[in-house]
């Protein structure tokens, strides 16, 4: 009874507790607490003082009792006590229950009452109420969270917003409109793009629309089809060819040029080189008659010889002669050995 999806309303006793006592009022002077002067609620008993106190007002008194203030030690009531106060009757807080119960079961009652008041436990639900309408409301709670049942969604939400949810959710089946077959709305641009076989595509060889279905089938085995496809690749070999060629000649162009410029700068050279000579020889053969006018000019120029230079010049063609007998000499006395 407990594992239901609803809070109960926390257990209070009423107030002012006496009010609900049906019997045996005089008994009662004895439960009063000493701090509320209500019966007492959970009663406990100051070991010192010995005055009764409801379990919330123990300690919270500032009279003094005796002692100065009650601040520790309390204890229940005892198996003796309790029997007495049980001599104290009271009837149900909740409306609707007839029982009339003994003091010291009085809250344990209150916990299971059949008539005790449970709230949804649902956020923002605001239903409250006894336990038998509490699970027929629990049922179509508004506020009960749910589950998106489309694969894959897995979004939470109000039981009152699923209509909504369930009208927009990314992963809602659908029928494409084409081919009919079911899809997920959010794959529906993909399926269109990339699968649906009812989807016209363009051949990329002779340009007509075919189903996609159609395409590999059919089309792309058409003898018309695949004689263009054919045509297309050629001519583009073709031009491919024709652009390589055309290439190769300007190339080959380039290099005649080149070799043609190399040439005529070799002959250049050459020229050039014999130039170069011709000149050489032709400076050399003007150093060579500059040369002799300088001897010329020298030699007229010279002033006439002194007289020891003639002296001189005697001698030296006398050595000259004495040498040259005496060589003559040398060579006859060699010659006869
Ligand atoms: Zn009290
Ligand atoms: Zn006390
Ligand atoms: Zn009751
Ligand atoms: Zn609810
Ligand atoms: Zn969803
Ligand atoms: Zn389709
Ligand atoms: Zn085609």
């Amino acid at each position: 009874m407990n594992q239901v999806p609803f809070t109960s309303e926390k257990v209070n006793f009423p107030n002012p507790l006496k009010d609900y006592v049906v019997s045996n009022k005089s008994v009662l002077d004895n439960f009063l607490c000493h701090n509320c002067k209500d019966l007492a609620n959970d009663p406990l008993i100051c070991d010192k003082c010995k005055n009764l106190f409801c379990k919330e007002c123990a300690g919270k008194n500032n009279d003094s009792n005796g002692h100065e203030k009650c601040d520790g030690t309390f204890r229940s009531l005892t198996f003796k006590e309790k029997e007495f106060s049980d001599l104290i009757k009271l009837k149900c807080k909740y409306k609707g229950c007839e029982k009339i119960i003994n003091y010291s079961k009085y809250k344990k009652h209150l916990e299971k009452c059949e008539f005790r008041i449970y709230h949804c436990s649902n956020q923002d639900c605001t239903e409250s109420g006894l336990f038998e309408y509490m699970i027929a409301h629990y049922e179509d709670c508004l506020y009960k969270l749910k589950q998106c049942p489309n694969l894959n969604c897995g979004k939470l939400f109000n039981y009152y917003q699923k209509d909504e949810h369930l009208k927009n959710c990314e992963f809602r089946p659908i029928e494409c409109s084409k081919c009919k077959t079911k899809i997920i709305f959010k794959n529906k641009e993909n399926h269109l793009k990339e699968d649906c076989p009812e989807v016209l595509i363009g051949c990329e060889f002779c340009g007509q629309k075919v189903k996609r279905k159609d395409y590999i089938e059919n089309h792309a085995k058409d003898a018309s089809c695949l004689k263009k496809a054919l045509g297309e690749l050629n001519k583009k070999s073709d031009e491919d060819m024709k652009k390589k060629n055309s290439q190769i000649e300007n190339l080959e162009q380039f290099i005649n040029e080149l070799q043609k410029k190399l040439k005529e700068d070799d002959e250049k050279i050459n020229n050039l080189t014999r130039w170069k000579n011709m000149l050489q020889q032709k400076m050399e053969e003007v150093q060579h008659i500059v040369k002799d006018i300088d001897i010329e000019k020298n030699e007229k120029e010279a002033p006439p010889l002194s007289v020891k230079n003639k002296i001189e010049k005697v001698e030296d063609e006398n050595i000259y002669m004495k040498t040259d007998s005496n060589f003559y000499k040398k060579k006859g006395n060699k010659g006869n050995k």
